[in-house]
């Protein structure tokens, strides 16, 4: 089907392909859901066919090809996005509604990312092993899996997908990549950025449409040989499933409940700061988002003080505008969801700030929701075990650290927690006992240095690391190599 110039393209075998096989579907603002921001396809069995035939071709030679060839392709991509940097923040902040400081920030990291895995490209990529046979060499070599199905998330458009797909590409791989489909017009616009950088013809195969359709028929395709995903725990388990019963390669980055514990000797004004911003910034739609904060009982009113006042202070505006902190829920159903778990949450503590839509005239067409918090929330209420995603923390008393560790191990995640202190010893009981992946002291349970691993514990995770120099793990496989004498 022809379709207009507003509307998405795949992009396959280095050709972007302007067909939809089912109903395009309209990309909101979610700031201003009556803006359409542009029309996005429908890749069906034909344009995959297509794509994973692209990534197979385009393959060996990528791979055969030296790692300084791939380095100058990841350079010219991180220059491209560099000279790109505000509009893929203004164009981040209208389409997944995240302020447009914060998106800014995100597109300087896509950046680093991309030179920190150019360099890779020429490291080390094996290691020398002693042989048991005299005048015999043995070494390993990492070597790439093939073509690799990357399905990112719609809240960060930009770092994730390029997290995934930089080690893909540096360390040889082919990528057919199906971002969420609400983040379809940056994912179009990052694709351009490698065209521009002169990526060989299908090597990176952009192939959108919706995940419940697209997405499976993915995972489960022939030509896939290795599936990274990241997003919600559910359609994760799914991935596991069916990758596994082909006992193909897979990474799975997902949700998180993620604590902060305060204790009653924590620099307060410190600590509130951090939680309101780890909890409400982008309206909690981070998967390290402060989603409770467990505060030992003698320190709940002077922190709950300082932090409303904290929360108070972050404007709760459209994404595109220069102030914005907090910004909408990426859809209405996500709003009608932290609603519900405001609703449940009002039942089991009490609300002290927020707890419904703003009534602001200005924000009505978006999907805003107030930040919310909500105290004394027993531990087993559903809004202390599940994850949110939403601008809503709820804070939990604890008599001291050890209960405060026993309530932050008790729900099913394990992905980035913060301890608020002063006492070094309290900190390394932390340390030793959290099973979280990614653990700080006072710090914000968001944002991860780009070139450090990360990934999460239990339910958060398939227990692989992202990002730094954990990627390579996941991306290559190892061959145990002996060479010896001719007879
Ligand atoms: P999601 O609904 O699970 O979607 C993630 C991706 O999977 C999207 O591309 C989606 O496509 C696709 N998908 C949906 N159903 C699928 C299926 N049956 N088979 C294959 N793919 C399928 O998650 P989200 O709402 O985009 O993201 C929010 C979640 O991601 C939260 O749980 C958050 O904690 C998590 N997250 C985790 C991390 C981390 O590193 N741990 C980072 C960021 C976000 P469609 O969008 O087109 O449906």
């Amino acid at each position: 089907m022809a379709v207009d110039s507003a509307t998405l393209s795949h992009f396959v075998g280095g050709e972007w392909l302007s067909i939809s096989e089912g109903d395009h579907t309209p990309d909101l603002n979610p700031s201003d859901a009556t803006q359409v921001l542009a029309q996005v396809p429908q890749a069906g069995p034909q344009t995959l066919d297509r794509a994973a035939e692209a990534a197979k071709s385009a393959f060996r030679p990528w791979s055969r090809g030296t790692g300084q060839a791939r380095a100058d392709v990841l350079h010219r991509a991180a220059n491209v996005l560099a000279s790109r940097r505000d509009e893929f923040a203004a164009l981040m902040a209208s389409e997944v509604g995240k302020p447009i400081g914060e998106a800014g920030m995100e597109a300087d990291r896509g950046v680093m990312i991309l030179r920190y895995f150019a360099e890779e490209a020429v490291h080390p990529n094996g290691s020398v092993i002693p042989a048991q046979q005299a005048g015999s060499i043995q070494f390993t070599l990492r070597q790439p899996l093939g073509p690799v199905a990357v399905i990112s998330p719609w809240n960060f458009p930009l770092a994730i997908p390029l997290w995934k797909i930089a080690p893909a590409l540096t360390y040889g791989n082919t990528i057919i990549w199906k971002p969420a489909e609400v983040a379809s017009l940056t994912a179009h616009r990052l694709v351009e950025v490698f065209a521009e950088a002169g990526l060989p013809e299908g090597v990176l195969n952009l192939v959108l449409g919706k995940g419940s359709v697209l997405g499976d028929a993915l995972v489960n395709h022939d030509g896939v040989r290795a599936v990274t995903f990241t997003g919600s725990d559910g359609v994760g388990a799914r991935i596991a499933k069916s990758a596994s019963r082909r006992n193909i390669k897979y990474q799975l980055e997902m949700g998180g409940k993620n604590a902060a514990l305060v204790l009653g000797d924590a620099d307060l004004d410190q600590a509130a700061k951090l939680v309101a911003a780890g909890a409400m910034r982008f309206a909690g739609q981070k998967c390290t988002a402060t989603s409770r904060a467990i505060v030992t009982s003698d320190t709940v009113d002077a922190f709950v003080e300082r932090l409303t006042q904290q929360i108070k202070a972050l404007p709760l505006a459209p994404a595109t505008d220069p102030g914005s902190a907090v910004g909408p829920l990426i859809t209405q159903d996500s709003q009608e969801k932290v609603r519900k778990y405001a609703e449940e949450g009002a039942r089991s503590g009490e609300v002290v700030l927020g707890g419904s839509k703003p009534s602001d005239e200005a924000l009505q067409e978006g999907y805003f929701f107030e930040p919310t918090v909500i105290v004394g929330v027993a531990p087993d209420a559903t809004v202390a075990q599940e994850e949110v995603f939403g601008p809503l923390l709820v804070v939990q008393r604890a008599a001291d650290i050890a209960e405060a560790l026993q309530i932050a191990n008790g729900t099913k995640y394990g992905l980035s927690v913060s301890l608020f202190t002063r006492d070094i010893n309290a900190a390394l009981e932390y340390i030793q006992e959290i099973e979280c992946g990614m653990v700080r002291v006072n710090g914000d349970t968001t944002g991860v240095d780009p070139h450090a691993p990360f990934g999460g514990m239990r339910g958060s995770s398939s227990h692989s690391r992202e990002q730094g120099p954990a990627a390579i793990e996941f991306f290559t496989e190892t061959k145990t190599v002996q060479i010896n004498q001719a007879g």
